[in-house]
């Protein structure tokens, strides 16, 4: 059996844990919170980054530092994880769906600005597969109409556009460590804060809304209660894991670009035929190798294609069901903007009248995502590849 995902370990992980526990500062922002922080400040010129227990609480973060609230509109892809809108709306947001690109599940960057009003106050991109977004069209339009931009780099560790990385283009960036991404921490993730304005209040936030760490620093005497916040942070035991990862980060991303090009060229001649199509990696941006997808021709082909790699014992998943679809989204017009208030209950399917998104729902309905972690051996590859090959020679 090939899964589909399998968490790699590097083999410092428990060393450091070991050395986390027995060094007797077991909570938050200890030596390892400050080493993975420092790694990544450093490495990619984050403005700060701050420690998460997850990318979700990240982007909560990120939404309670935009100062946004209820009847505020926030536009993010449809095409995304419940995450990237589910932050917003617990401040009371209204999401503003926006479709993907024609040949990219990424949010199409030329059809935003149809989408700002004067409620809008936020824009989530979304690197898709780390792939990056069109930032500069996406920041031309937030400078514009004096919007903020978070990134959802939830995928998009060591990637770049234009050169420069992923979560440093946007005022804040969004990244996770969970076990199906390419760097882990079993739930994790890191707020990244460019635009210095946020700096101050993000610390006091992710400490439960205490100035405990300019206590800590020795900037003031006391420390107390000043705004509002959570536990944000994760545990010396979670930065330990993850620091053994980031020692290896190099290793993983050389391996796990290794199998992605084993992928395309073995897979090069079906998608010429017209089987299927292949990851579009625009002339701006990197391919971090996150994920190797593949898009069908329909969604009953792509069932098609699980059932005969899975009678091979090959597990390939598809991704992303379209959330302006969601059952939270079509019975919440709170969250919705006013513009789509009515809500159309004809036969099983409740859709949101004048929600259109045709490239969201292909990608929902046709794209397939094959075997992809840093163990998974080049025959292996090589097998998935003939099961393909077999599935359309059919
Ligand atoms: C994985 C993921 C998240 C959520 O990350 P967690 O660390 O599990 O909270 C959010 N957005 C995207 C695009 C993701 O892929």
């Amino acid at each position: 059996m090939i899964s589909f995902n399998k968490p790699f370990l590097t083999g410092k992980e428990t060393h450091y844990i070991y050395d986390a526990v027995y060094g007797g500062k077991l909570s938050g922002n200890g030596v390892y919170t400050k080493k993975c922080q420092d790694f990544f400040e450093q490495r990619y010129g984050f403005g700060k980054a701050l420690m998460t227990t997850s990318c979700t609480d990240a982007l909560e973060m990120a939404a309670i530092l935009s100062g946004v609230g209820p009847g505020d509109e926030v536009i993010v892809p449809s095409y995304t994880f419940v995450s990237s809108a589910l932050a917003f709306v617990r401040q009371g947001c209204r999401i503003v769906f926006a479709d993907s690109c024609n040949d990219n599940p990424n949010i199409d960057a030329d059809k935003i600005e149809r989408l700002v009003t004067e409620r809008t106050r936020v824009i989530v991109p979304v690197h898709y597969a780390g792939v990056a977004c069109d930032m500069d069209k996406i920041m031309d339009i937030a400078l514009r109409h004096n919007l903020i931009v978070v990134e959802d780099a939830a995928q998009a560790v060591d990637s770049y556009y234009k050169g420069r990385p992923l979560g440093s283009i946007g005022h804040m960036g969004c990244f996770s460590f969970h076990e199906t991404k390419n760097i882990i921490a079993g739930e994790g993730g890191m707020l990244t804060i460019n635009d210095s304005r946020f700096i101050r209040r993000s610390e006091i936030i992710w400490e439960k809304g205490t100035n405990r760490s300019e206590f800590f620093r020795g900037e003031v005497n006391k420390y107390g209660w000043v705004d509002t916040g959570s536990s944000f942070l994760p545990s010396e035991l979670v930065t330990a894991f993850l620091w053994a990862q980031l020692e290896n980060i190099d290793v993983i991303q050389q391996r796990r670009k290794e199998i992605w090009h084993e992928y395309l060229s073995g897979l090069l001649h079906l998608a010429e035929k017209g089987c299927f199509t292949l990851p579009d990696i625009p002339a701006y941006a990197t391919n971090n190798a996150h994920m190797f997808y593949i898009v069908c021709r329909s969604i009953e082909e792509r069932t098609a294609l699980i059932k005969h790699l899975k009678d091979n014992g090959v597990l390939s998943v598809f991704h992303y069901l379209s959330l302006h679809r969601s059952a939270f989204y079509t019975s919440h017009p709170e969250h919705r903007p006013e513009s789509l208030g009515m809500v159309d209950a004809d036969g099983d399917e409740v859709t949101v009248v004048g929600l259109d998104l045709p490239n969201c729902d292909h990608f929902a309905d046709c794209l397939l995502r094959l075997p992809m972690f840093y163990e998974l051996a080049n025959d292996e590859v090589g097998f998935v590849i003939d099961k393909i090959n077999e599935f359309y020679s059919r």
